[in-house]
This record gives structure tokens, sequence and C-alpha cells, in this order.
């Protein structure tokens, strides 16, 4: 029986796998059915797969901007993303000066539904930082960091079909986040200072709900501070996320009492989300502080990684990731009656931002509450106002009033 059921399970395996209707997988990757649950995702994402990539590909390689290593890194990464189902790779390349001479540099941008008007961005640098002496080959720093980028992506792409049509990921793996010479605001983070004027330029940041940043991810304690005002509902989502997943039983015992501390912090680090910080971003900076002893130093090689960490902070991000795709909370949620006999005009006036101008827009007090992003956008109602009807009336079903910020 044991045996029967077996075959059957292969040959239902096999069956999807041929009649999948997308580009063939990955090699790394042997399955891309859609994971229905958040726990199922999470549970497709492989830490020893992370450090595979991170550490026996062109990715580990020495990959200073405008060199051989870098090149071939930078070549491997496309091809990685390339094969990512729902997702379209943009090359940004520039050229710029640094202490030593002109260089070339390009970031990596995956972006699924590029015209969404909602972007969550997900970034790493995928530099090295020059050392003369030794090879550093930053295994942490931050060739880890974009291998859980490329598996998240990965684990997300079958689910981008069913995601809200108004969201859309961009995956971005930063040049040169690394000084030539000494950190300073001109030798450093090159990518991202480029990338966040090209899309001002565009008119693109306002789009932006999220920028989450990941860095120095698989050694030594990470514990990730909550320093950002605008991201702190996201800060304290993750943090409950490591709390249900300790209680569960799939948070390893590498890190006691926690990796996500709660609280404002004022501990904010200089990195790739600082261009976007400035223009008023929301941003999500996931960087351990203090620093891993290894930080910068020939120790931040392949042997020092550590699987647990790496798997349950994927799992944590996996998990959050999946309730943005599958937001079965605002599906299955009814909306919250409106204390005091409040009205939707009235709603729409105390949240402000010029709201109450769209309230003939909607129906009754259920449409306001069950209209998505994209229904918004055919009755009008401009990206800004949109973004914050749907963040107030979201707060309103967790018990917060009403206001204007
Ligand atoms: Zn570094």
């Amino acid at each position: 029986m044991q045996r029967q059921t077996a075959t059957y399970l292969v040959l239902v395996v096999l069956a999807v796998y041929l009649l999948w209707p997308s580009a063939p997988p990955s090699p790394l990757r042997p399955s891309l059915v859609p994971a229905a649950s958040p726990a199922a995702l999470r549970r497709s994402l492989s830490a020893a797969r992370v450090i595979e990539m991170a550490t026996q590909s062109p990715l580990y390689n020495v990959r200073v901007p405008d060199t051989p290593g870098h090149a071939a890194a930078k070549a491997w990464l496309m091809a990685q993303l390339r094969q990512i189902d729902g997702f379209e790779l943009t090359v940004h390349e520039f050229v710029d000066d640094t202490p030593l001479g002109r260089k070339a540099f390009a970031n990596l941008i995956a972006s699924s539904a590029p015209d969404a008007p909602r972007r969550i961005v997900l970034g790493a640098h995928y530099d090295s930082k020059l050392f003369d002496g030794f090879e550093f080959r930053g295994a942490i720093d931050s060739a880890v960091p974009c291998a859980m980028l490329l598996e998240l992506a990965a684990g997300l792409s079958p689910l981008l079909p069913s995601a809200p049509p108004d969201l859309g990921f961009d995956i971005v793996l930063f040049d040169g986040e690394e000084a030539f010479v000494d950190w300073t605001a001109t030798d450093s983070i090159y990518g991202a200072r480029a990338l966040a004027a090209k899309w001002a330029a565009e008119d693109r940041l306002a789009r932006i709900e999220l920028f989450t940043l990941i860095d120095l991810i698989g050694t030594g304690r990470h514990v990730f501070h909550d320093a950002h005002p605008a991201s702190s509902g996201v800060f304290n989502r993750l943090a409950d996320i490591e709390a249900a997943g300790r209680a569960a039983g799939w948070i390893s015992d590498y890190q006691t009492p926690s990796y996500f501390r709660r609280g404002p912090s004022r501990m904010t680090v200089e990195d790739d989300h600082i261009p976007f910080l400035r223009r008023n971003v929301p941003v999500l900076h996931l960087i351990p502080v203090p620093f891993p002893s290894s930080w910068h130093t020939h120790a931040d090689s392949a042997s020092a990684l550590e699987p647990k960490p790496i798997a349950d902070i994927l799992g944590i991000l996996a998990e959050w990731l999946h309730s943005l795709v599958r937001p079965a909370a605002r599906r299955n949620l009814r909306p919250r009656r409106p204390a005091h006999g409040m009205t939707k005009d009235e709603f729409l006036a105390r949240i402000g931002r010029e709201c109450d101008q769209y309230a003939d827009a909607f129906e009754s007090w259920d449409e306001l509450f069950s209209l998505r992003g994209l229904d918004m956008k055919k009755r009008n109602i401009p990206v800004r106002q949109r973004r914050w009807i749907l963040r107030k009336t979201e707060m309103y079903r967790q018990q917060h009033e009403p206001s204007d910020d």
C-alpha cells in the first residue's frame, strides 16, 4: 500500500512537472507547483540551495565592479533571474567616477507586473569589496542575501498569476555598494544612488510601498532593529511571524530570544537604502547590528556560513511575502462596521490627503472596504489616494481610528 501510494505520488508529481504550462524549471529547483499556504511556500525554500548558489557559482567570485570576476557573477545572476517565470529583467547600466577612476556598473532589476501601481522592492548588493592582499569573497556581504532573493523570487514565481493585479515586485541586485577606498558619500552605494535618481526622474518612487534591503545574513548573531517608522508595521509583522514560528517549532534553536527586536530603535546603518530613504520611500533595512565579526575580513567566506539562520530568516520572509501575494485576510475579512454611525464620506474626510474628493467613487461603506487598488484605479482615484485609502481601511479593520497621519 505504501509502495503503491508512493508510485502514485511519483506519477502525479511527474504529471504536474510535465504538464506545468510554464518554461522549464531552473535546474536548481525540482518543482514549480504553487505553494498554496505560507507554510508550503516556506517549506519549498532551501537554505542549502541558497548556500550552494552563494558559494558554488560565479556569484562567489571576487566581484569588484568592472573586473572579469564581476562580469562573470553578473552574467550568472542575469541567467538565474531570466529563468524565473513572471519576472522581467532590466539591466540598468551606468558609469561613474570613483577614487580609482571611471568605472562601469550595472544594477540588475527583475520585475513582476512591471506596470502594477504598488511595488515591493527586495534588494541586496552583488558587488564585493576590494581588498589588497587577500581575495575577499563576501559570503554574507552579500552573496547569501542575493541568493536568498533568487530563492524567494523562484518560490513566489508560481504564485504570481493569482497575485493582486495592482501589486508587483522588484528584485534589485545593486552594483557598487562597497567603497573602492573609504566609505564616503561619493565613494559608496554607486548603484543605489544611480537607481534612486533614475526612478525619481521616471516618477516611480511614489509607487514603492516598501523598499526592503537585506545585508550581512549568514553567520553570527542576527539582531534586526525596527529603525524606520515607515516600516514599523511590517517589522512587527515579521516579528509576529517569527514568534509564531518559534511556537510552531519551525524556527531553529540557533538564536534566542529572537532575530527581530521589537521597539523603536535609532540603530541606522548606511547602505543601499539611503538614497531611497532620503526621497521619502518607506524603507525596511534588515541588517544585523552589531555586524558579524567576520564583516570585511577574510573570514567572510563559505566556511563560516550557517544554514540555520539563513533558513529561519528565509522562512520568515517567505511567510510575509505569501501574505502579500495571497492576501486572504483582505478577501475574507468583512468590513469592520462603522463606529458611531460614521459614514464613508466622514471616514474619507478624517483620513485626509484629499481622499474626501473621491467619496462619490464609492457607492457604500462596504465598497470602500472591499474595492482593490485596481478597481479604484478604474474609478480614476489617483495612486496617492488609492494607497492611503487601502492603508487606512486596513488599519481601521485592525481597530485603529481613522486619522490623517
Ligand atoms: Zn561590505
